[in-house]
This record gives structure tokens, C-alpha cells and sequence, in this order.
């Protein structure tokens, strides 16, 4: 039977019960019966459904890259779900970005090419299938952006109302647009990221609203698909590395699980390496991985990532389990890295936003460090959609910002033909 099973001291509670973190405070995990999976499980059962997908009306179980891999995920009856459906993101691989990060071969799971833009959908489509099952009033989230998005996106689906508690002034266009379009009730919170988390911790229990942080271990069950799927796309066989921007670490504690649990099933040979990427304005968990993991860290974080602008990130532990199963590696990399990288995966006509980038920033550094060798198989996992925040795009190749290594600024040019042609044979 499928339990919440608490990451620290082992108390088991029921599925169905309203809890987010065990009685000791520790975080909790969906844990599945694995043994009993193992003989319906198969590489074969999963390719099939991959190409069975029936059209024209396919169900969310068909459809769906999260529900593809469902007694792994959440097991609830179909007419239960809430999908768009999410997942079956492209595995780019591209020549020139390969050799910038120094690479023989370097491929980009691209998650920001999901129904709302970002990985958040595939925790979303859990998340708010749970709320359903469990008769939540509303569902609720703090959010650096793309989760409110994908919460307010969902919810909207499921008829279920929304409250998202954001930074004030400290979320990018894009996301606050898509919150407030879906219908979500939308909380500026005067503080950051983490204080908007504390709000809705001490909120929402109270008023029978159901949380949707990444604190919640339903929404990493979906997110785990991400690992299920882009090992699928390399017919199951494992690159060296897979690395990843690292926020909240929700999607580090999902990784990590999801490899633990596919190797247990036979499902992989070997399990691949994480690297977790932090911007250096933003670097508790890197900092705690210097010290070993003795303790967490907290910091003020400040980075042009505001996907990733966290200083106290939620799933430590879990992450911290995730790294040590996996021999995994945290780095960090600056904001002008990181921006550059974006320049990079934007001008190769893929994109993606800027917390995304530290991804490709963080191979091409690893790779620079000799951690990562140039012969190595890695994956690097693109979070979020170009469009998600247009003002650090315009703001690098407008020249405000000032060590651009790659801008492309837009010229000015009088309404007269020669003038005209003039500058385009410059330009080309
Ligand atoms: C949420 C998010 C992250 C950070 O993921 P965590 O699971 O919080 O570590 C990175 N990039 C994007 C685009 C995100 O939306
Ligand atoms: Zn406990």
C-alpha cells in the first residue's frame, strides 16, 4: 500500500490524511510498495504505453508524461485526475551548445515546454489531483513564480479556487501575468520568498485550504517524471550525469528518489550522477555541501534567477538523501555565468529562463573544474520558458546589463531605404 513515511524518523501515515510534515517536523515521502510493483513493472510496459497513446481523444492516462508512470507517482482512479495533460518534453541535443559547455555530448531536457511553462506542472497535476481526492475548500502555495502559475492553472481546471502568496515586486512578468489570468487570488506578501512561505504555513491549516509548496511529497511525486522520462528518451540507458538548478531542492529530492526507486526496480543498470547548480547570491545548499552536510545554511539570497532566489530552501533533507545516493556534487555559479548561459541556450533558437540557465552554466564549469570529463553523457534539465521573464532577456541585450558577453541589441535606424540597407550589410 502506498504510505507518507517520514524522511527522518519513519512514522508511517495514510495517503489520504491532511498532513505536510510528520509530528518530529521532519519532511514526509510518498512511499510506494515497490516489491509488490516490481513483476507488473517493465521497460516494455512503459514503452507501450508511450506509443499507445490513442488519438484522437486521448485520456490523461494515455497522454500525460506524468500519468504514463502513475503506480510510481499516485495510484487514483483515472476519472480523478487533473491533466492538461503535462510532460513529454523534447531531449534537444544541439552541436554548439555542447562544445561551449566543453562537452562531446550534452543533452537538454526541456521542461519549460510544459502546459504553463516549467517543471511545476508535473508536481501541479499531482498536487491538485490530490486536493481533489481529499475534498480541499482551496488549494494554496508561496511561490517565487512558476508554481503559482501552475497552481492558478490547474486549480482553474479543477474548479477548485486558488490563493497564491508571492513576493511583492520580486516575480517576473510573466508568471504574475499567468497567476492572475487563471483566476488565482493573488497575495503581493510584503517580504521575500521566504517569508511567504512562513504566511502560508501558519495560514492555511487553519482555514482548510490545502498547501501546494514543494514541501509537499505528492507534487516531488510528479516531479520525478522528469527522471522517468528522460531516461525513456535514452532507452533507459543512464547518462554519467543529470544536472539541475537547485531552489527548494524539490526537484533535487525528486531526482534522487526517482533513481533510487528505478534502479531498486531493474528498471536502470547504473544510477547517474546529480549535479545541483545554485547561483552564488543564492547558495545555501552549496554552502552546506562545503561543509559536508553537517547543517543546513541559511542565507539572504539575492540572484537574477528568481526561480532559484531561495535562502532557506524546503526539502534540505531530502535533497541532502539524494546527493548521497547518487555520489552528487553541488556548485555555484554567478549571475553573469548565468546570464551568458541563457544567451547561449536563447541565440541556439531553444531559450529558456534564467534560473534554467545556471544548469548549462553549471556543466560548463564542472566541466572547466575536471568533475565532469568531456567524454561524460550528461543531461541538463531546462526549468522554464523564455517567456517567463522577458525584462532579464530585454535588460542583458539592451545594455543593462553591463558584462554581456553575448547581447544582441536591437538598432536604431531613420525610415529612409539606403540608410536602411546600409546597416543591414553591416549587420550580416
Ligand atoms: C521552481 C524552479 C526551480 C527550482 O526548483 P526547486 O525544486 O525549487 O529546487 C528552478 N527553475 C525554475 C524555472 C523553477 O520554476
Ligand atoms: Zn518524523
Amino acid at each position: 500500500m502506498t504510505r507518507l513515511e517520514c524522511a527522518r524518523c519513519a512514522r508511517v501515515y495514510p495517503v489520504d490524511q491532511v498532513r505536510y510534515v510528520c509530528e518530529c517536523g521532519g519532511a514526509l515521502d510518498v512511499i510506494h510498495d515497490l516489491e509488490s510493483l516490481r513483476p507488473a513493472l517493465s521497460r516494455a510496459l512503459f514503452d507501450q504505453r508511450l506509443r499507445g497513446a490513442p488519438c484522437p481523444h486521448p485520456t490523461p492516462v494515455s497522454a500525460s508524461g506524468v500519468w504514463r508512470y502513475r503506480e510510481l507517482v499516485l495510484p487514483v482512479r483515472p476519472e480523478q485526475i487533473v491533466s492538461r495533460p503535462e510532460g513529454n518534453t523534447p531531449l534537444y541535443h544541439h552541436a554548439r551548445l555542447s562544445s561551449w559547455a566543453g562537452l562531446d555530448k550534452l543533452y537538454l531536457k526541456h521542461e519549460g515546454e510544459n502546459p504553463t511553462g516549467s517543471f511545476k506542472d508535473r508536481g501541479m497535476t499531482v498536487g491538485v489531483t490530490q486536493a481533489r481526492c481529499l475534498g480541499a475548500r482551496a488549494v494554496a502555495c508561496a511561490s517565487t513564480g512558476n508554481t503559482s502559475a501552475s497552481l492558478a492553472a490547474y486549480a482553474a481546471l479543477a474548479g477548485i479556487p486558488a490563493v497564491v502568496f508571492i513576493p511583492a515586486g520580486k516575480i517576473a512578468a510573466g508568471k504574475l501575468a499567468q497567476a492572475l489570468a487563471y483566476g488565482a487570488r493573488t497575495l503581493q506578501v510584503d517580504g521575500d520568498f521566504d517569508v511567504a512561505m512562513r504566511l502560508v504555513r501558519q495560514t492555511c491549516d487553519a482555514l482548510g485550504v490545502y498547501l501546494l509548496n514543494s514541501l509537499n511529497p505528492f507534487r516531488l511525486e510528479g516531479q520525478k517524471s522528469i527522471v522517468f522520462e528522460l531516461l525513456q528518451g535514452l532507452s533507459w540507458q543512464s547518462p554519467d550525469w543529470i544536472v539541475l538548478p537547485a531552489g527548494n531542492l524539490g526537484n533535487t529530492s525528486a531526482f534522487g528518489k526517482a533513481l533510487v526507486e528505478l534502479s531498486q526496480l531493474g528498471l536502470i543498470e547504473r544510477v547517474p550522477r546529480l549535479a545541483a547548480v545554485q547561483a552564488s547570491g543564492a547558495n545555501p545548499f552549496y554552502q552546506s555541501y562545503l561543509g559536508g552536510f553537517q547543517r543546513p545554511v541559511t542565507v539572504a539570497a539575492e540572484t537574477v534567477a528568481t526561480a532559484i532566489r531561495i535562502g532557506a530552501p524546503v526539502s534540505y533533507e531530502r535533497a541532502v538523501r539524494s546527493l548521497r545516493s547518487t555520489n552528487g556534487v553541488v556548485t555555484q555559479v554567478t549571475d553573469d555565468e548565468i546570464m551568458d548561459a541563457k544567451a547561449m541556450v536563447d541565440s541556439a533558437g531553444i531559450g529558456c529562463e534564467p534560473a534554467s540557465a545556471a544548469a548549462l552554466a553549471g556543466v560548463r564549469r564542472l566541466v572547466a573544474e575536471d568533475v565532469i570529463r568531456a567524454d561524460q553523457q550528461v543531461v541538463a534539465v531546462l526549468t522554464g520558458h523564455l517567456l517567463k521573464d522577458p525584462a532579464a532577456t530585454v535588460a542583458y541585450h539592451t545594455g543593462e546589463w553591463p558584462r554581456a558577453r553575448y547581447a544582441n541589441p536591437p538598432r536604431s535606424v531613420p525610415a529612409e531605404v539606403n540608410a536602411v540597407r546600409r546597416l543591414i550589410e553591416d549587420l550580416l
